[in-house]
């Protein structure tokens, strides 16, 4: 294992919460995917993901190691989930428009989701509390792995992505009094109010 590698294993961990397979594989496919479009982590929106992974199946850790790689995170909003529920994710250089789409190939998926982490995951063992020494060949496998034989990896092609700027000026909700920043502001009786307070949903 490189030492970036192992730098970004640390750093996905500490973040992710547990270790599994699942996690590293994405930090090596985000790895994989920034070294074909020969772009650096995102210090800012200098690239941006798309995931096709979705919610409430498993190996859904995997877009976690895909978001400490690239440097694509909830926070700067330069991600987007398509909740296709798919371990496949597309990485754009936003620069350029240049993208990659990388998915898992479907026999090496099988495989992964017949492993013994899995079964203990399928019992209902909460990862953190799976046994370290059935982990640890998993884990070890993940971060040796040939990526030939588990990818299939598009050739890079242009995806243009319409370009939001950020909205720095807020105003008050007049229900609420909570400030929104103006871009997500509503109008109910003349007056500018925040999503909460338009829909009638109580915060929470
Ligand atoms: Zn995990
Ligand atoms: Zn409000």
């Amino acid at each position: 294992m490189n030492e970036k590698l192992e730098k970004l294993l640390e750093v996905g961990i500490a973040f992710h919460g547990h270790r599994c397979p699942a996690m590293p594989l994405g930090l090596r496919c985000g790895l994989k995917a920034m070294e074909i479009l020969n772009v650096e982590r995102a210090q800012d929106k200098e690239l941006f993901v798309i995931s096709e992974t979705g919610k409430g199946h498993a190996a859904g850790c995997f877009l976690d190691g895909i978001m400490t790689a690239t440097g694509c995170t909830y926070g700067k909003s330069n991600i987007e989930k398509r909740y296709w529920n798919k371990m496949a994710f597309t990485l754009v250089d936003t620069k350029t428009d240049r993208a990659v789409r990388i998915s898992l190939k479907p026999g090496f998926f099988e495989k992964m989701l017949q492993s013994p982490f899995v079964q203990q995951r399928k019992k209902g063992v909460p990862p953190q509390d799976v046994d370290p020494q059935l982990l640890k060949p998993l884990l070890d496998n993940v971060l040796n792995l040939d990526l030939t034989q588990a990818l299939d990896v598009s050739e890079v092609f242009t995806l243009q992505r319409e370009k939001t700027k950020g909205c720095f000026d807020t105003v008050a909700c007049a229900q609420c009094g909570e400030l929104v920043f103006e871009n997500a502001a509503r109008i109910k009786d003349g007056k500018p109010v925040c999503q909460g307070c338009f829909g009638g949903h109580a915060h929470s």
